[in-house]
């Protein structure tokens, strides 16, 4: 079956990674039909926007999309490309594996968790009210006479909605990706002590929908407890179930875990669409220059692999990579004992080295 994907290369150094990671997928065997689409600064003056509607209509079209990095230019009045595709296609969950391979420099070893991360609510919902704005007063107003405790007149105001319609659509994703990938444990990550009315919700909708899944085990964590947990002990971690602002923090903190940016896969995923993305940014110094390492990005296409059914693919692709990572011979700069090791390789050598792994037997 010819699976047919979006391939959005991106900016910066977007094209060199979509291109690596392209590479590698095709020498999996599975068989793609690309759809290139562009998105990013690079069209932003042709186009007259940083995403054209055929990007769009395209990721409409085929449902999955490979994602290159793209820049978010600071003043141009263009909002981030990443948060308007989020939400457009409904991407309401975002996918974060974070595992260690050997080879790749961190404090730790063992660690295989998954972050869930709620997309579309919390306080990313952009309600914001500026200290000493007409708005933010009327608001505060408001506010002060529903109840004792007064807020001051100059405070900044930002809304924190937690729904249980979206609680319960991200928290059943990953009770279905743990079945899916037999996972043991889902942690659900609040601080519900403090805010009942909104973690105390989400955490109330976790012990509804754990009891559907009673092979897995629900934990209940505090967030603050998590990050201690999580710096003394991450190999006890499974999938880890968050609203969108823990989420975002958390996952940075398990990709220092594993060994930081360059090694961190993504995706976020909706009922209508999947857009397959590295974590990272664009890198946009290192443009053009062969030289960033392509392994979250290769990895996302791993995710991608799984989600378009192509198990023993993605495991194929995930071995190739380690055994590279872990013989450290043909690698980027970033997985060489000290950054200026002479013997590093390019983006492209090193997606030679795993399509040479992926073809030898
Ligand atoms: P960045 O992730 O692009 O780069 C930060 C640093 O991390 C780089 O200078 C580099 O040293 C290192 N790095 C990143 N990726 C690497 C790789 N693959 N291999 C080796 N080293 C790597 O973060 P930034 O500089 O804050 O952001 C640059 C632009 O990217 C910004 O405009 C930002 O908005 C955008 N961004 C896009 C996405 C996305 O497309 N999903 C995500 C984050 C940031």
């Amino acid at each position: 079956m010819t699976h047919r994907v979006t391939l959005i290369p991106g900016d910066g150094t977007g094209p060199e990674l979509t291109e690596a990671t392209r590479r590698v997928l095709e020498a999996t065997g599975v068989a793609f039909e690309w759809e290139v689409q562009q998105a990013g600064v690079d069209v932003m003056e042709e186009a007259g926007t940083p995403l054209p509607d055929e990007t769009l209509a395209s990721i409409r079209d085929t449902r999955v999309a490979l994602k290159g990095p793209i820049t978010t230019p600071i003043g141009t009045g263009f909002r981030s490309v990443n948060v308007a595709l989020r939400h457009e296609l409904g991407l309401y969950a975002c996918l974060r594996p974070c595992k260690s391979y050997p080879g790749v420099r961190s404090r730790y070893e063992g660690v295989d968790l998954v972050v869930v991360r709620e997309n579309t609510e919390d306080l990313y919902a952009g309600i914001e009210y500026e200290s000493g704005s007409e708005d933010a007063a009327r608001v505060i107003g408001m506010l002060n006479g529903l109840q004792p405790k007064q807020i001051g007149p100059t405070a900044g105001i930002s809304v924190k909605p937690i729904s249980p319609e979206a609680s319960e659509r991200i928290i059943r994703f990953a009770f279905d990706y743990a079945r899916a990938h037999g996972r043991s444990r889902v942690s659900c990550i609040t601080k519900a002590n403090i805010m009942k009315f909104t973690d105390g919700l989400f955490l109330s909708v976790f012990r509804d929908v754990a009891a559907d899944y009673p092979e897995i085990e629900p934990w209940e964590n505090l967030v603050d407890a998590l990050c201690m947990g999580l710096v003394q002990r991450p190999e006890e971690f499974d999938v880890l179930v968050l609203p969108n602002l823990y989420g975002d923090i958390i996952s940075d903190l398990t990709a220092g875990l594993v060994g930081g940016l360059g090694v961190a896969p993504g995706a976020n995923i909706g009922p209508e669409a999947a857009v397959f993305e590295a974590t990272h940014g664009s890198a946009p110094k290192y443009k053009g220059m062969n030289r960033v390492n392509p392994t979250a990005m290769i990895l996302s296409g791993k995710l991608m692999l799984e989600h378009l059914g192509e198990q023993d693919a993605a495991s194929r692709l995930e071995a190739a990579v380690a055994a590279v990572i872990a013989e450290g011979t043909d690698v980027t700069y970033d997985l060489k004992p000290t950054r200026e090791d002479p013997t590093a390789v390019g983006t492209a050598e090193y997606a030679d080295a795993i399509i040479a792994k992926l073809t030898a037997g």
